[in-house]
């Protein structure tokens, strides 16, 4: 019965080393602001599941039973637009580009299946921690819009 889970690096495609700092540092500004964005909802009464990997796109909050889901987009991976957090590293330029574009494209994708299912979705951007309240709340009123 044991499931032995096999070698946890063999999933993630590493970066390069500078990469793997950036990537480190924008984790953990993500990180802050995922940790408003539970206190926010706990404020709102509202239960979740952090990382929900069942649901498209593996929302960072999700309640399946209520059908909402939230995503905390950091403004550089998620290429935020007209954000000015959302820059584009001057070497590699290309793999950048194109890597904020396949991003983009899988958060859409996911945030339009969830949708499909009848989930009510917000994005939170990382700049955006000042509207964390008015963003999710957007999503708990009886007859919430469903667009971020
Ligand atoms: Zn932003």
């Amino acid at each position: 019965m044991s499931r032995s889970s096999p070698s946890r690096q063999s999933k993630s495609l590493k970066p390069d080393r500078v990469t793997s700092v950036r990537m480190a540092n924008i984790r953990q500004k993500g990180t802050d602001i995922e940790a408003l964005v539970a206190v926010t909802l706990r404020g709102l009464g509202q239960h979740y599941r952090k990382n929900v990997r069942g649901l498209s796109g593996s929302p960072d909050f999700a309640n399946r039973s209520r059908r909402w889901a939230i995503f905390v987009n950091g403004c550089f991976w998620h290429h935020h637009t007209a954000c000015k957090k959302a820059t584009v590293p001057k070497s590699n330029v290309r793999f950048w580009v194109e890597k904020f574009h396949a991003n983009r494209r899988r958060d859409a994708s996911a945030v339009g299946k969830l949708r499909g299912m009848g989930y009510k979705v917000a994005i939170v951007w990382e700049c955006e921690r000042r509207h964390i309240d008015e963003r999710l709340r957007k999503i708990f009123e009886p007859r919430g819009v469903n667009r971020r």
